[in-house]
């Protein structure tokens, strides 16, 4: 879940926060509702780095973004979480109203019944008819009776409530699932990139283990988009998702970057291994042949470039990035579909 950001600026600040945000939806045209402006806010604020670094993503891909890309992010970054705790508030709040409901209902049923069983004792230790004895006794008999059957009622109540509180916790998981997942992969997304990071140099400087990070970028995406369309391009990244998948082992971590770039997390990996395992990513990518099976067109070759660094005790996770982020550059230049190293 996004950690929603406390706003604590002072009136200079914020004013001048305002003016910025304002002028970054009108240079990009974009129209200044609640919601952008409240994304225009936190990208010029600084507060939300992954926020800005998608958003700075959607600008570079296009100066004037569309109202659905616009969406998109706000969803990503605000939305989803309110409307679906709000959606979980209001299911536990029913829940319980029912539970407490429930409880008072039996509890009144227990206290008539507990009177029942003290006028009975009361009637044992005095002198009564058998006839006013027989007449009470079946009284108990059938308060027992009732309050067998409210109990009963009571515990197949339980066992729903049980139930619905499974299937909410199962849905939160799903929830909180699909918040760390790239919807057009599949993957892990940038979220949850950033998080395995900062664990992973936990774990680094804890253990004294060294670990790698590998930026993939596809070669000359934007023209393979122009010539073939973007919804080819969408399944290409499908397919470089699954390449980069299948050429790492189970502690690895692959995620999607943001747009056309990838990033995998090699732990216990030393630069020469990282080494290793880019050039077997780059090799099998720019072996394949990509076909759409389903039209049975081929599209030729795709290849990536790959930035590959090794973490140091020193470095901050941006540092980090911006290594490798150097490296792939290194690799842009030197000619595309190969490897670097910084
Ligand atoms: P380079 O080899 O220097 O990386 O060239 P490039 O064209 O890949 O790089 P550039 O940064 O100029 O363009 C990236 C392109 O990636 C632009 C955009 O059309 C494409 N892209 C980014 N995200 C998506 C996406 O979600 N789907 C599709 N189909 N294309 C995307
Ligand atoms: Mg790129
Ligand atoms: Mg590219």
């Amino acid at each position: 879940m996004t950690d929603k950001t406390t706003y604590s600026d002072n009136f200079k600040q914020s004013s001048e926060f305002l003016r910025l945000a304002i002028a970054l939806l009108a240079k990009h045209k974009i129209p200044d509702d609640p919601h952008n402006y409240q994304m225009g806010y936190e990208y010029v604020s600084g507060k939300n780095q992954i926020l800005t670094d998608d958003l700075s993503q959607v600008l570079k891909q296009s100066n004037f973004p569309s109202e659905k890309q616009l969406n998109n992010l706000y969803s990503r970054y605000f939305v989803q979480d309110e409307a679906f705790f709000e959606i979980m508030r209001e299911e536990i709040r029913c829940i319980i109203t029912n539970v407490l409901k429930e409880f008072g209902h039996s509890g009144n049923q227990l206290s008539t019944y507990s009177l029942t069983l003290n006028q009975f004792v009361n009637i044992l230790d005095s002198q009564t008819t058998p006839a006013d004895m027989f007449k009470e006794t079946q009284k108990v008999i059938e308060d027992t009776h009732s309050m067998e059957k409210s109990q009963q009622h009571m515990e197949t109540q339980m066992v729903s409530v049980i139930a619905e509180i499974d299937s909410l916790r199962k849905k939160l998981e799903q929830v909180k699932e699909e918040s760390k997942t790239d919807t057009l992969t599949g993957i892990a997304n940038r979220r949850a990139f950033d998080t395995s990071l900062e664990h992973s140099i936990l774990i680094s400087r804890e253990n004294n283990k060294p670990f790698s990070l590998l930026l993939v970028d596809i070669d000359h995406f934007k023209s393979f988009n122009d010539n073939h369309g973007h919804l080819i391009g969408d399944k290409v990244l499908r397919y470089i998702a699954t390449s980069l998948k299948r050429n790492i082992k189970g502690n690895d971590c692959v995620a999607r970057f943001g747009g056309e770039e990838f990033v995998i997390i090699l732990p216990g990996t030393s630069i020469n291994g990282a080494m290793t395992v880019a050039e077997q990513v780059r090799e099998a990518i720019s072996s394949g042949n990509l076909t759409d099976r389903e039209t049975d067109t081929s599209y030729g070759k795709v290849t990536v470039s790959i930035g590959a660094t090794q973490f140091r005790v020193s470095d901050l996770s941006n540092e980090l990035i911006g290594r490798a982020d150097k490296a792939l550059y290194l690799a842009k230049e030197r000619g595309r579909n190969r490897v670097e190293k910084l």
